[in-house]
């Protein structure tokens, strides 16, 4: 059914991410609704998009990617974070790494304890389920036929199978499947690829809705406010080619602009905490504390070590003629580097014996890089490759706050990351294990040397000092480099707001809030 004239839909949904996409595809998919789908970026042509070791190339890449800057916080040593964020169809799931992971089970179940029913395990699974099309075949825990392809590794490369070997000397056990019956453990990443491409929401929702005569998609388009007459949401005003409309919603407006954008679109619809509203000027339609707070991301280290044998994407990366041969096995097989998402391998841990689920990730990555440059990470001139500590489960909670009435700035982002000890505690814990890794029969053959943090750093307890962290600037970085740093006294802390940490549970002998601002 076409929109009828004036803009008139059913559902409005601002942001075509992750989300938004999945959203607007089923909504549509009956025939019975008109559904408009607005996304500020452009539509998901740049190639890089598609392949998926092309995600380095997106990571700061200004045309797909809102590239924001956390606000500095003293106890990070007043540095920013650089926190890429999708601004394309497809939002964030055409920039990430494309690991699937969905989460431990078990903090689903403690959401429910917590009040939120129907968002324990085993009612979320067969949603899993129904969105997955699992390369290795429907099992009781995984879905084939559903819209969103998972595939295992297209290859083993020697270098990930030392690193789960590592894991496993270390002491994990081993895990061929981090969304079955157990997440513990080291092993390879299965991703959301599928005929060695990228497996987006665009891809795998919106490209087979298209079609669809009741919905409307319309990129490069800004919502800017959520129009609200009698306490209900009527539409949605953007901007698209530089013309502000307004289209009417006669059912619902669905807000996915992502973590960041969402809150920012609801506060300047009227919708936050009134002090701030007022601050900037704008009319208060509900006075609500909670809009931008409660932030949660995971806090990461990357290590970096200097590989022993020539076998990383480093080599790639620097050499002209074997990115040819790269590209030109990709485009005629689908196969080689280029075929793999970056994250090939890793695994969870627990920093404290006694947690019942893993607080702790692991993610290998065969590349190294020295700094972020326009076309992406620029890879080391050795052979390298990083090991990420990843603390999934922060005390933190930080907040996203207007900073300006202008829709078209950013907002300001607070994470407060590393206030408590036990977010030091586990985050050292994660550097010492993954450093573990390293030394082992397995993994020590290849590695010649740790790059960052470096021997210097040690991670002892009670030696992280934040205050005293210093961000180290070789050439060509800029004020605030993105994900690497070298610190003195402590060990390097870093997080790229990815967004995809697990939800939060409580440890022994702490409460915890379940957080539904989660994306
Ligand atoms: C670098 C990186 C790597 C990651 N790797 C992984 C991984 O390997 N595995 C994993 O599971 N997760 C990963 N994640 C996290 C995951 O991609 C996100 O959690 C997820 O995509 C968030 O989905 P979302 O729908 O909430 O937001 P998004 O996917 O970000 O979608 C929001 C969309 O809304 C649009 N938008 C925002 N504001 C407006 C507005 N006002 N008007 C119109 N449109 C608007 C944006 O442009 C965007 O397209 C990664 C994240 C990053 C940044």
């Amino acid at each position: 059914m076409p929109p009828a004239t004036g803009e008139e839909f059913d559902y409005i949904v601002t942001g075509a991410g992750s989300a938004g996409c999945a959203v607007a595809a089923r909504l549509s998919e009956s025939g019975r609704h008109r559904v408009l789908l607005l996304e500020a970026g452009p539509p998901d042509r740049n190639p890089w998009i598609h392949i998926p070791m092309g995600f380095s190339r997106l990571f700061a890449n200004p045309a797909v990617n809102w590239m924001y800057e956390s606000e500095p916080e003293a106890q990070l040593g007043n540095r920013t974070l650089y926190q890429p964020r999708g601004k394309v169809l497809g939002g964030t799931s055409s920039i990430n790494g494309m690991v699937y992971m969905r989460g431990n089970a078990g903090d689903y179940d403690e959401w429910r304890q917590r009040g939120c029913t129907g968002w324990d395990y085993d009612s979320v699974l067969p949603f899993f389920k129904k969105a997955e099309n699992q390369q290795r075949g429907p099992s009781e825990f995984h879905g084939a036929g559903g819209p969103l392809t998972v595939s295992d590794q297209p290859r083993r490369h020697e270098l990930a199978d030392a690193v789960v070997a590592g894991a496993i000397e270390s002491g994990l056990p081993p895990n061929d499947d981090f969304n079955g019956a157990q997440q513990e453990g080291a092993g390879y990443f299965q991703s959301t690829t599928g005929k060695s491409k990228r497996w987006s929401t665009a891809t795998a929702y919106l490209k087979p809705a298209r079609t669809r005569a009741n919905l409307t998609v319309r990129s490069n388009a800004l919502a800017t406010k959520i129009q609200i007459e009698n306490n209900q949401a009527t539409g949605v005003t953007y901007v698209s080619n530089g013309v502000s409309r307004t289209a009417r919603a006669l059912g619902e407006v669905i807000v996915c602009g992502g973590v960041f954008n969402s809150p920012q679109l609801l506060q300047l619809s009227g919708i936050g905490p009134a002090r701030l509203l007022s601050q900037h000027g704008i009319d208060i339609v509900r006075d609500s504390s909670s809009v931008g707070a409660h932030l949660q991301d995971h806090f990461y280290v990357r290590l970096a070590y200097r590989c022993t044998k020539p076998i990383t994407m480093n080599e790639l990366a620097n050499s002209l003629p074997r990115k040819i041969v790269a590209m030109a096995r990709y485009v005629f097989f689908k196969t080689g580097p280029l075929a793999a998402n970056g994250v090939t391998c890793g695994g969870f841990g627990r920093s404290d014996p006694r947690l019942e689920r893993p607080d702790l990730q692991f993610n290998f990555s065969p590349f190294s890089y020295a700094s972020r440059g326009p076309e992406g990470a620029i890879a080391h001139q050795f052979p390298g490759f990083s090991l990420s500590a990843v603390h999934l489960r922060p005390d933190a909670r930080g907040t996203v706050m207007l900073k300006s009435p202008d829709p078209l700035a950013a907002p300001a982002i607070r994470f407060n990351f590393l206030q408590t000890q036990y977010d030091l505690q586990a985050l050292t814990t994660g550097v010492r294990m993954a450093r573990g890794f390293t030394k082992q029969p397995s993994l020590a053959p290849y590695v010649a040397e740790e790059i960052v943090p470096g021997p210097t750093i040690n991670t002892d307890a009670g030696k992280m000092r934040c205050p005293t962290c210093i961000p180290s600037a070789p050439a060509g970085w800029d004020r605030n480099p993105p994900i690497r740093w070298s610190i003195r006294g402590c060990a390097c802390t870093a997080s790229d707001g990815c967004g995809w940490s697990m939800p939060r549970s409580c440890r022994p002998c702490r409460r915890a809030t379940p957080t539904r601002q989660r994306s």
